[in-house]
């Protein structure tokens, strides 16, 4: 069997018996898959020590082309993101979108195009002005629901095309919905202000270099945020642990 030699993200971490962790790995071309570091907890074991949530990694390994789970062979890490450790928001808001990747992919189903935002993300989420990182996070919870083939329509209206300002997003229809619509709409999605609908059909557009001026964290982007939380929590049929942290850390 070939070993496996890629870059990956290392999307958690945790406890496997006395002395190993278990690590899940989001790969461009291996997609996710976990593998236990021996020793990773134990002096012996001090080349696995390193390996961190929310890093980039080149990780060997033995895996076998159906399995997502095996014993990592060897890892360096290639990229750390130093200010993730820094500060709980950022850290947070990395632990949101590695949740996302964890529980919204297929193991060894390979996603490109997610990998490819969320490592600009993180690199942003390292370097970005502190007043913008929740407004950051809505957009990479836009872009992976593009990727993960579940992004809401948000252009204009799901039921009868007018454009929308302020609307309904409803979540079972699949996007917005005017007001002479969302009577015909489901109980479950969220209303928003038109300020917070344009920022959410910027974000389903623009890259974040390209809109990352047109807001600073405020009421706006925390509801983008929380939104787009929903959202991804009523398509991917799961509650987000690492929600919790964001909401201690950044009072959401
Ligand atoms: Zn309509």
């Amino acid at each position: 069997m070939p070993p496996i030699d890629t870059n990956a993200i290392i999307i958690k971490s945790t406890d496997s018996g006395e002395t190993s962790r278990r690590l899940s790995f989001f790969s461009p071309n291996e997609g996710r898959f976990s593998l236990t570091a021996r020793g990773a907890k134990s002096k012996s074991g001090r080349a696995h020590a390193n390996l961190e949530p929310y890093t980039i990694a080149r990780v060997f390994a033995n895996l076998k082309p159906e399995a997502d789970l095996g014993t990592l062979s060897r890892a360096e890490t290639i990229e750390r993101f130093p200010h993730l450790r820094e500060d709980l928001t950022r850290l947070a808001a990395a632990a949101v979108v590695c949740e996302v990747i964890d529980r919204g992919t297929q193991p060894r189903l390979a996603n490109a195009r997610l990998y490819e935002y969320a490592v600009s993300f993180m690199r942003a989420l390292d370097a970005e002005d502190g007043a913008k990182l929740i407004f950051l996070l809505g957009h990479a919870l836009m872009r992976a629901s593009q990727a993960l083939g579940v992004a809401p329509h948000v252009s204009a209206c799901v039921g009868c095309g007018a454009a929308v300002k302020r609307g309904w997003l409803d979540f079972e229809a699949g996007g917005l919905l005017c007001p002479q619509c969302r009577p015909g709409g489901s109980p479950s999605g969220a209303s928003l202000d038109p300020s917070v609908a344009a920022l959410l059909a910027a974000c389903a557009i623009r890259p974040w270099s390209q809109i990352r001026e047109a807001a600073n964290d405020g009421p706006e982007t925390k509801a983008l945020a929380t939104t787009l939380i929903r959202w991804l929590s009523y398509h991917l049929e799961c509650e987000f642990k690492s929600i919790r942290f964001l909401l201690s850390a950044e009072k959401l």
